[in-house]
């Protein structure tokens, strides 16, 4: 097996707080034996559990890198007992960008696993994780938002798996998390995730959605340090008293639940995130934008539910992702069917 190219410049298994780097060599016209340097922090204290935390999987995704870089400096060795392994900006050149995938090779993290010790940067940051970080990791919380393309309401998320004693223990630890929404998800095009290669381990993967729009608000941000803290305590790697608010459980069973645009033009939201829609619903509008006197098209909800994203920017494209319906499982089935 090749040998991955990326070397840690502090200690992964050393007691007391190191902050350093994931050094990626990268060689390029403006640095000839110059690196990509992915900031990374190991807080440990003897024996116990070990939490790997990632943001910007996706560069453009800001509640992770703040709740990450937060905790980094604020944790002291003498709070933890385990370990937590904190990369704020797990797609960091896409991060520095402040774009969805990474500039030097068009990358999309969550869609690069396994990786390749020998392939782009991208491949080799997965690659990285895939044979050095996981392999230590007890739980894993990888902190999603919508970008700059879609907005969210604030959810933590779990998957649906063959392995029910795993995806026991991930839906616990989305309880733990105890972002306003909790929905599991079953993931149809699931090959090269983050999430698959944490779960195919047999490991405790916990994802978020906190909101979008390419920027992170106080309340969003509020969420994710919330939610990590009690993960971070429901594991025992910090003590203290979980703070444990009423979470709204949802479910995306299927395609339905999602709403593309089928022509370019201008979006008008008919719903807002969170509303409860029903069947048949108009939930957006798609202007045309070059003439007057032409009806808008509308989109209409496959199923009854709560409006869980939306499409964020004021232009869309034929095959954007207008919107998504999540349905409400804590509430009778009826309520979220009635007829339109
Ligand atoms: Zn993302």
């Amino acid at each position: 097996m090749i040998k991955n190219p990326i070397s840690a410049t502090i200690p992964l298994d050393a007691d007391g707080v190191h902050h350093g780097f994931l050094r990626l060599p990268y060689s390029r016209d403006d640095s000839a034996w110059g690196s990509i340097m992915i900031p990374i922090s190991v807080i440990q204290n003897g024996r116990g559990p070990t939490a790997l935390l990632t943001g910007a999987n996706h560069g453009d995704e800001y509640e992770g890198p703040i709740a990450l870089l937060e905790l980094a400096v604020t944790l002291t060795a003498a709070q933890v007992s385990g370990r937590i392994i904190i990369v704020p900006a797990f797609n960091f050149p896409a991060f520095r960008a402040g774009t969805r995938t990474s500039p030097i090779d068009k990358g999309n993290m969550n869609r690069s696993f396994p990786g390749r010790p020998n392939g782009t940067p991208t491949e080799k940051i997965a690659d990285y994780f895939q044979r050095t970080l996981l392999p230590l990791a007890d739980v894993a919380v990888d902190f999603h938002s919508g970008g700059r393309t879609l907005d969210f309401v604030p959810f933590a998320a779990a998957h649906i798996q063959d392995d029910k004693a795993n995806e026991a223990a991930c839906f616990a630890a989305m309880d733990a998390f105890n972002a306003p929404y909790s929905v599991q998800l079953l993931e149809i095009d699931n090959a090269g995730m983050y999430d698959t290669a944490v779960e195919d381990m047999g490991k405790v993967l916990v994802s978020t959605e906190l909101g979008g729009g390419g920027s992170s608000s106080a309340k969003s941000n509020a969420i994710a340090k919330k939610g990590l803290r009690n993960i971070l305590t429901y594991y025992g790697i910090l003590q203290g008293e979980m703070e444990i608010a009423p979470t709204i459980k949802l479910d995306v069973p299927d395609g339905d639940c999602f709403i593309f645009s089928e022509a370019d033009g201008m979006h008008e939201p008919v719903v807002d995130l969170g509303e409860i829609v029903c069947k048949g619903d108009v939930v957006a509008r798609v202007w045309p934008v070059d003439r007057t006197g032409i009806a808008p098209t509308q989109y209409r909800a496959g199923r009854g539910g709560i409006l869980i994203s939306r499409h964020f920017p004021g232009l869309v494209k034929s095959g954007d992702c207008v919107a998504v319906i999540g349905v409400d499982v804590s509430v009778p089935k009826a309520e979220n069917t009635r007829a339109a």
